[in-house]
């Protein structure tokens, strides 16, 4: 299974512009050469995405999805080639390595092996490597759970966003994640009186628009716990009052400026300047009470347009699975303590949940203290430790085997 990681971080799958079709590719070969058919579908040319499934019993089908895109790479900013897969210092670099190839690598060995292994599972198995999910997942899992819901539609689904070991406080825990945050992408544009540069004016529309993003910035948008945050705070022994920004970006839905337009020449003051704001709202929000919630701060003159918006996904902590991914946390890591999580990001699971899954983030990887685990996500130099992997491998394959009616023996010997 590293080979198969190494092998998927070599095909570069950027997004943009994605070409995810060369791991489809790589994927639909390996259960192909094993007589597992696969069905690949695209929403656009070479984006495409892979489900395959594996029968089984009555039980609510579960569901192993891992999206094959990544995010671009500054390529002279790292130290190693970025989809060179090289295995150096204990890791294994590259592109993809934790965010997710390794997941996938990891989903097509366990269904691999299980096929292999010719045992009866208690329900079905379902392979879903998808396309374009770092750019919002229309050609992916949302395309996917829209146009094909027979294909995706699952009562389980294992992702990622989850299962690393997180160290605080010198304890270590394990996140799973159980809910994530919507978004809604607003662009916000006000109207000034335009005039010539040569003579200032404070209605301009740069100005009022300036002195909206300080408000905005500045206006803590209303606090509130859900129950599931509340249970994942107090696990972790941490105060509500005094959360640092990751955690009170769980306790409240927030709104971020991120691009700023306005003017065209430099002599000239514009009539309209806008800027682009990423919203994101907690479980039990919508879009509609985020923009009540934003309007209250901006007042009633700035146009809204939604440009892009997805809801908040919420599951369990309190299932068999969710009791079963803690069981086998704990023993891999004794000491460690498995806590559900809330994601203030988006995946794909968010569209799963709306066909009735419940999703969890699982895509176990164990991370030494001194290892800046965060910052490897999207960042340079990405790169998984072999060893942590393989300890991920063991976890996830025991906990999927398990939830199959299995034991690990029965299918590796
Ligand atoms: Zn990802």
């Amino acid at each position: 299974m590293l080979e198969y990681l190494r092998a998927l971080i070599r095909l570069d799958t950027s997004n943009p512009p994605g070409n995810e079709r060369v791991a489809t590719d790589f994927l639909a070969a390996r259960l192909g050469a094993e007589g597992i058919a696969s069905v690949v579908l695209e929403k656009e040319p070479a984006r495409a995405n892979l489900v395959a499934r594996l029968k089984g019993g009555g039980g609510a089908p579960l569901m192993l999805s891992s999206h094959t895109d990544v995010v671009p790479v500054e390529a002279a900013r790292w130290s190693r080639t970025p989809f060179g897969a090289e295995v150096a210092e204990g890791c294994v670099w590259g592109r993809g390595s934790i965010d997710m190839k390794a997941k996938g690598a990891m989903d097509l060995g366990l269904v691999l092996a299980l096929s292999r292994a010719g045992v009866a599972l208690n329900r079905e198995l379902v392979l879903a490597a998808v396309a374009d999910e770092e750019a919002g997942s229309e050609l992916g899992a949302r395309f996917l759970v829209e146009r094909h819901p027979e294909l995706v539609r699952a009562g389980w689904v294992l992702n990622e966003a989850g299962g690393f070991t997180l160290h605080l406080g010198g304890r270590r825990y394990y996140p799973i994640q159980v809910a994530e945050k919507g978004y809604v992408t607003v662009k916000m544009t006000v109207r000034g009186s335009p005039g010539h540069g040569s003579i200032p004016r404070s209605d301009s529309a740069i100005a009022v628009l300036a002195e909206l993003v300080v408000r905005i910035d500045r206006t803590p948008m209303r606090a509130r716990l859900t129950p599931l945050m509340r249970r994942t705070l107090e696990q972790l022994g941490i105060d509500p009052q005094s959360a640092p920004p990751l955690f009170r970006a769980m306790m409240a839905n927030t709104v971020a400026p991120t691009i700023l337009r306005a003017g065209y020449k430099d002599n000239v003051i514009p009539g309209e300047a806008s800027v682009v704001l990423d919203g994101r709202t907690l479980p039990g929000e919508t879009a509609e009470s985020l923009l009540g919630e934003l309007r209250g701060i901006v007042g009633p003159e700035p146009m809204f347009e939604v440009l892009k918006c997805a809801p908040p996904a919420e599951g369990s902590a309190d299932t068999p699975l969710f009791r079963l991914i803690a069981h086998h946390v704990e023993s891999a890591d004794p000491g460690a303590r498995a806590v559900p999580w809330m994601l203030p990001g988006a995946t794909d699971s968010k569209f799963y949940a709306q066909l009735g899954a419940t999703c969890y983030g699982f895509a176990p990887v164990r991370i030494g203290p001194r290892m800046p685990y965060g910052a490897l996500y999207h960042g340079n130099d990405e790169r998984i430790p072999v060893d942590g992997f393989l300890w991920g491998l063991r976890l996830y394959t025991e906990v999927v085997m398990n939830f199959l009616g299995l034991r690990f023996e029965q299918v590796f010997n």
